[in-house]
């Protein structure tokens, strides 16, 4: 059989549910075939975690370029709508094309989307392009975040189309095919409230139950429901960013998904020096999207999706807004509930005692006041390792570092099982923005050895590896980084 055959087949199992939904929420195109496919990247581990036929795939960058559909693929690219930096306009997949929903062996159904594939009904003035550095920036970041554990959409494959796209200057374009729980977004509901029938957000809502909270469809007033399981996983979703120091950028309700996954790696970073307004996006206007800020917004995006559900709830307007408010009201509670939780692990602290909040509270201000690295100084006090951080050398760190010690023999917990918690719980190593630039720089001059290599340190973040130690490296000070959107 031939390659392109093969690839054609690779182990593919599609079942298109959402190109069964309403034909309001789609339309169906083709992906752009491109000039001269050829793989840059491909995610082996990924590939066989979904049954796919790796070997296959690789073979034939056209599949993967969307010069050729896959076997059972039914594309279409999704409409959806959105606030933008607090504006409400329409979107949709305006260089992306759902190929479909594969089936994975054990049943698990995933989105296979190529992004930049090319123009679509949504495109507005956009080229549907995509250029390589962004595309390779998204596998790496993306990779990483699913290292750390943290729910994420992934990346299959980075595939060159042998064509330049213009943005600022020409660059090399690109396809990635990314996977995803589903696409589906605040937006989509918002899109779906705005501007279609009450059937229709009724049907994207009964899907939306059916696919991620199947659980929840058959009680009572499961429009609530819904509601409340995106509320709780956006809440922990957030509180693991918060956690782990990433800052998303571009926190817009096209890009919150209802599935709870990080989806749109845009201009996202994750921040060396500790400061609560920090922000790297080049678009990020008034610092809306500041790190500090992400809880907040995810609070007003879940108040948006809140109300495109008012029809639902209950047909009393009034009733409907009170219950849904009450939900939404619920985030902030519930996000720092994780948040506690989570930091409570990053200290080494089993059980909560009253003044642990205020001890933490300290420790950030601490940071911010000496520029402290995030993601170093819990591993310094991870390992006790305080030579290199010059932060613990000042005189009220030192008594922080006093207090905290006190707390942490006050638990029933024994020394090495607090330092095996806090070995879980602290990553050895974050996708530093300079080792991400200098990934980059290497791949797009034709030499991803740089990429494979920080990926494979990036993969076990919480191995604690020799080699991963030159990885924690904050590199240069990060202050003039600056991230774009990449469109
Ligand atoms: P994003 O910033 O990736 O969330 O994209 C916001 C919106 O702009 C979405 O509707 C995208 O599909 C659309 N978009 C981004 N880049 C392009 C492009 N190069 N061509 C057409 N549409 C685009
Ligand atoms: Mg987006």
């Amino acid at each position: 059989m031939s390659v392109l055959k093969e690839a054609l087949k690779a182990g593919w199992n599609f079942d298109n549910s959402y190109a069964r939904l309403p034909d309001v929420f789609y339309s169906r195109i083709s992906p752009d075939p491109v000039k001269a496919p050829s793989l840059v990247i491909f995610n082996d581990s990924l590939a066989s975690y979904l049954g796919l036929d790796g070997q296959a795939l690789r073979e034939s960058p056209q599949v993967l370029a969307g010069n050729s559909l896959p076997q059972g693929a039914e594309p279409i690219a999704q409409a959806y709508g959105g606030h933008q930096f607090g504006y409400f306009t329409m979107l949709g997949d305006g260089r992306a094309v759902l190929l479909g929903e594969h089936l994975t062996p054990r049943g698990e159904r995933y989105d296979i989307q190529l992004k930049g594939s090319g123009r679509t009904p949504y495109s507005r003035g956009g080229d549907g392009r995509a250029a390589l550095g962004p595309m390779l920036r998204e596998y790496i970041i993306s990779e990483a975040m699913h290292g750390l554990g943290i729910p994420t959409t992934r990346s299959l494959a980075v595939v060159a189309t042998g064509e330049d796209v213009y943005r600022d200057r020409l660059l090399p374009g690109a396809v990635l095919t990314r996977v995803a729980a589903s696409h589906i977004r605040v937006g989509t509901f918002q899109y779906a409230a705005k501007w279609c029938s009450k059937a229709d957000l009724k049907a994207l809502a009964d899907y939306t139950l059916q696919r991620h909270y199947p659980e929840e469809s058959a009680m009572d007033n499961k429009y609530l429901r819904l509601h409340r399981q995106v509320i709780k996983r956006q809440a922990k979703l957030v509180a693991q960013w918060q956690l782990i120091g990433f800052i998303h950028g571009v926190m817009n309700t096209d890009n919150m998904a209802l599935s709870g996954e990080t989806i749109d790696y845009g201009p996202c970073a994750f921040m060396d020096t500790y400061h609560p307004d920090t922000v790297f996006s080049s678009i990020n206007l008034g610092g809306r999207y500041a790190y500090g800020n992400q809880p907040d917004i995810a609070g007003w995006n879940l108040a948006r999706f809140a109300e495109t559900l008012l029809p639902l709830i209950d047909g009393d307007r009034e009733k409907a807004r009170e219950l849904a408010w009450e939900e939404v009201n619920g985030f902030s509670g519930l996000f720092h509930r994780y948040w506690l939780e989570g930091m409570h692990r990053k200290l080494g602290l089993s059980n909560e005692e009253e003044g642990d909040e205020r001890l933490i509270v300290t420790l950030f201000n601490l940071m911010a006041k000496y520029k402290a690295d995030y993601t170093n100084t819990f591993l310094a006090l991870t390992y006790s390792r305080f030579e290199k951080e010059s932060f613990y050398n000042n005189k009220d760190v030192i008594d922080w570092h006093l207090a905290w010690k006190y707390r942490a023999r006050r638990q029933s917990l024994p020394e090495n099982e607090v330092a095996a918690l806090m070995r879980r719980h602290n990553p050895a190593v974050i996708p530093r923005n300079h080792r991400v630039e200098a990934a980059l720089e290497a791949a797009l001059n034709g030499d991803l050895h740089v990429t494979h290599k920080l990926l494979a340190v990036l993969s076990r973040p919480y191995a604690h590896t020799p080699e991963q130690a030159p990885y924690a490296d904050p590199g240069p000070q990060d202050c003039a980084y600056k991230t774009f959107c990449g469109t």
